[in-house]
């Protein structure tokens, strides 16, 4: 094989792209990578990663806060953000210098530039013409930019992660989750935060109550949230920047506009017009559960497909294909039921399975029994008697009352919320985490204890 052919080409170095170059090598396959981006994708540079070092720090300023109300002689000071930044940026650089050891150990080729398909089974990069049986699309999403006037005084998250100094007082416009993590990290460092969502409330893909018990908490946190409010236009004025809603109300006096509204597949430039891969009115390219595309020998996987836009979906999506396609495993496919996740808020929110409103859209209202609780955790209990609740619920279908939903939010449940979701996807039934001795005093016990 010549040096421009390969098994297998992978267009995107992302969480997808990234897991099956490796498991396809690791099966043999000869396996050229070409990488229009930073190693690692959006998760490693400009998603999760940086993401979660942020929240550690926000994270640090809030235990600081429960220790002073302990009694500890503290204050929480300033972060120096330019200090923690480059912190971050040191560890992201050591994630890449651990890819490019590994890719280099897997014999895996780095192809430098933006892959576009010119042909059946043909890739071109920079001038350059690569060819291979199979050709998996990874090349992920971006930031969705509102299109209003005065847009461009607006920043997106990779602008957030960009920001050498804190903003001081900060507007974020949505009510998804990246728009509910960057407010709780500015909240938590001192910032003032106005949260602006065009609906009604925070989070509408999760579980109606846990948007609503978050809401409760970004209040408490002095987060000032605006639903039912349609941005129409972003100005500045010698007070700072401002934004002008539907109906002509105008909120001011910001140093920083962040718009976080959505996401976009990158799939405008892919050279689909070269194939027979088809896209949705989103641009997502359309997939069948195997991550075949329309055009043979092309496949297309992580959030340049959507629905569930997470790392470890692009990573099983991507190491499920490399079976299927070098490993002779035939059923190897990702299943998209009971995928957990994790909103890093401030409490963080968990959540694994159906929201409520979907468990009755599948199985009938009669056949749904919802069980929720309220408690304030221990760890803000000993700090005041009416500190913030944490909030659980468990969705339950039929008879047997198989737990098909749960819903967390609270101190710890991010790290609770795992292994819980083994218990759903195991189809675990009421009974069973009722039969489960409860480990106390935590919070994770209030889960074996709905009644
Ligand atoms: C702020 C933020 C926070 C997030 N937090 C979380 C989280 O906590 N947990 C979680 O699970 N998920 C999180 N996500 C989502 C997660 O980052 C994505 O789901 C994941 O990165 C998708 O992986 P991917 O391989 O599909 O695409 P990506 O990781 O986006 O990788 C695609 C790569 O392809 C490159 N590329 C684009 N076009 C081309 C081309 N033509 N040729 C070659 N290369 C190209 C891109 O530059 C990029 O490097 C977050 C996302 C954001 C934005």
């Amino acid at each position: 094989m010549s040096d421009t052919q390969f098994d297998l080409l992978v267009v995107g170095p992302g969480s997808g792209g990234l897991a099956s170059a490796f498991r396809a090598a690791k099966h043999g396959a000869k396996v050229g990578l070409i990488e229009g981006g930073a190693l690692g994708g959006t998760c490693v540079n400009v998603g999760c990663v940086p993401k979660k070092a942020m929240w550690y720090a926000a994270e640090a300023a809030e235990q600081i806060r429960l220790a002073q109300s302990y009694g500890f002689k503290l204050s929480v000071g300033t972060l120096d953000w330019a200090h923690f930044v480059a912190q971050r940026e040191a560890y992201i650089k050591r994630i890449h210098q651990s890819y490019i050891r590994r890719l280099a150990e897997a014999g895996i080729s780095r192809i430098a530039g933006r892959g576009r398909l010119v042909g059946a089974g043909q890739v071109e990069v920079a001038g350059v013409a690569y060819s291979a049986e199979h050709i998996i699309l990874a090349t992920g999403a971006r930031a969705t930019h509102l299109d209003l006037p005065g847009g461009e005084l607006a920043i997106d998250s990779d602008g957030f992660f960009a920001l050498s100094a804190q903003p001081k007082r900060v507007v974020l416009i949505g009510s998804g989750y990246i728009a509910v993590e960057l407010a709780g990290v500015f909240a938590a460092l001192g910032s003032e935060v106005t949260v602006v969502a065009r609906g009604g409330r925070l989070l509408s893909h999760f579980d109606c109550d846990l948007g609503m018990a978050l809401a409760e908490h970004l209040g408490a946190h002095g987060i000032r949230v605006l639903t039912g409010a349609r941005t129409e236009r972003i100005f500045k004025d010698d007070k700072g920047l401002c934004l002008e809603f539907a109906g002509g109300e105008q909120v001011g006096g910001f140093d920083a506009v962040i718009q976080a509204v959505g996401r976009q597949p990158n799939s405008d430039d892919l050279g689909l017009e070269h194939s027979a891969v088809r896209t949705d009115a989103q641009g997502h390219v359309i997939v069948d559960q195997w991550q075949n595309t329309d055009q043979n020998g092309v496949y297309a996987l992580g959030d340049l497909t959507g629905p569930i836009a997470l790392t470890p979906v692009a990573i099983v999506q991507g190491r499920k294909l490399a079976d299927r396609l070098f490993n002779g495993d035939e059923q190897a496919r990702f299943v998209a039921e009971n995928v957990p996740t994790v909103v890093f808020s401030h409490p963080p929110v968990a959540t694994v399975g159906l929201t409520e409103e979907a468990a009755i859209q599948a199985h009938g209202v009669d056949q749904v029994r919802s069980y929720r609780i309220r408690f304030r955790p221990m760890q803000w209990s000993l700090a005041s008697a009416d500190a913030g609740q944490s909030f659980m619920k468990m969705v339950c279908v039929g008879n047997e009352q198989r737990v098909v939903g749960l819903h967390l939010l609270g101190p710890g449940v991010d790290e609770m919320m795992q292994g819980f979701a083994v218990a759903v996807k195991m189809g675990a039934t009421k009974a069973d985490f009722d039969a489960t001795v409860a480990i106390h005093p935590t919070s994770s016990e209030e889960v074996v204890l709905f009644n």
